[in-house]
């Protein structure tokens, strides 16, 4: 049913106090046929929201707001080692995570506790700690707005790369995303190569950990290191971590000898943009209630009252500061609209 100038403070993680001036829940893809038959969908440019937690509001939103509230998972193919997993694109990422865990299916464990819905995990290809949906999707079924028809893409149509896909590029806008099937494993191994998984394993004296346990040092990990949503207004990672030349990295290093950098395959480097920025002073900064997180640079906090427009005209200072000192160019992760 359409609502009329709907505040989405609670349906933003940064908790900005904007509106939306058209709002609609779409529990289900006939309404989103119906509603295409109207000319809702092509007069109104069309926003979709999932949990909010990657999405900065700069001000009212002037459009209409369809959010995702398709629910629902089921197995829709098994063999020996794999199930496929189909889930409606409204429900809760860590949800889908957890109930793989309960079943023992691998793959999503090193991603427990990233907030937003299912739906919205493709848009930037989701990943933590070594892991990326692209290692486990399948396909994705979407309502075409342009067309005014169901489509089904698979990983190669979604164009998926580090945190970036089809829909932030040709295809941004013109998907909604209503159901996401993930190929998991039924004979799982786990994977704890990344960040602080096998110290804190090992500081619990787990030394043959099964997916359950990986899970749990991740939420530990996140849950100390990054700051609740509910708690302090924040969308998590800003900024990405920049991919430059194998140059800029050396020239990077020669002269910060405790730069972090990540050699990749194809001879690039990806820098660690929280490194950069708290090297360059930023950490714990805070103008009015616009700040940069205490304890990790990379997160841009509101402390109650900040606007859009102020979380991003810092986003822009720090740009420029990271630009001018050390010449590597930051990206926002974080969508604006
Ligand atoms: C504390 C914190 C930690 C985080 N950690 C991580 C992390 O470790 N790794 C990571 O990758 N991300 C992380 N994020 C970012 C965020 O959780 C993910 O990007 C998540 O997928 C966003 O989901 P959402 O439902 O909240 O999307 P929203 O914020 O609602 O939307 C994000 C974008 O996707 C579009 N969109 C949403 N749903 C759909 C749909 N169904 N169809 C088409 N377009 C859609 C929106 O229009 C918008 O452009 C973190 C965020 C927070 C707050």
């Amino acid at each position: 049913m359409l609502k009329r100038h709907i505040s989405l403070k609670s349906l933003n993680t940064f908790g900005f106090d904007v509106e939306a001036s058209m709002f609609m829940p779409v529990a289900d893809t006939e309404i989103l046929h119906n509603v295409w038959k109207t000319n809702l969908l092509t007069l109104n440019s069309p926003l979709i929201l999932g949990g909010g937690s990657n999405i900065l509001f700069k001000d009212n939103y002037p459009g209409l707001v369809l959010q995702n509230l398709i629910a629902g998972m089921e197995v829709v193919k098994e063999t020996e080692d794999h199930v496929w997993l189909r889930c409606g694109g409204g429900e809760v990422w860590h949800n889908v995570v957890m109930h793989t865990i309960r079943h023992n299916w691998g793959g999503l464990e090193n991603m427990s506790l990233i907030p937003g819905t299912i739906g919205a995990s493709p848009i930037q290809n989701i990943g933590a700690y070594g892991a990326e949906l692209k290692d486990v999707f399948e396909n994705l079924e979407a309502f075409d707005m342009w067309y005014g028809k169901m489509v089904t893409l698979n990983a190669e149509d979604c164009a998926f790369g580090y945190r970036d896909s089809l829909f932030k590029q040709a295809g941004k806008g013109r998907y909604f995303i209503t159901h996401v099937t993930l190929r998991l494993n039924k004979k799982p191994t786990v994977n704890v190569r990344y960040g602080d998984i096998a110290a804190t394993l090992e500081q619990w004296g787990i030394s043959k950990p099964g997916i359950a346990d990986v899970s749990r040092a991740v939420i530990h990990i996140r849950s100390s290191k990054l700051p609740d949503p509910a708690v302090l207004g924040n969308c998590g990672s800003f900024f990405k971590n920049p991919v430059v030349s194998k140059e800029t990295a050396d020239a990077l290093c020669t002269a910060h000898p405790d730069a972090k950098r990540f050699d990749q395959p194809d001879g690039t480097a990806k820098l660690a943009a929280g490194w950069l920025i708290e090297k360059a002073g930023w950490k714990g900064f805070r103008r009015g209630d616009a700040g940069v997180h205490e304890k990790q640079a990379l997160v841009l906090v509101n402390y109650g009252n900040a606007t859009g427009a102020e979380i991003l005209s810092l986003a822009r200072e720090i740009v420029e500061d990271i630009q001018i000192k050390y010449q590597v160019t930051l990206e926002m992760e974080v969508n604006t609209r």
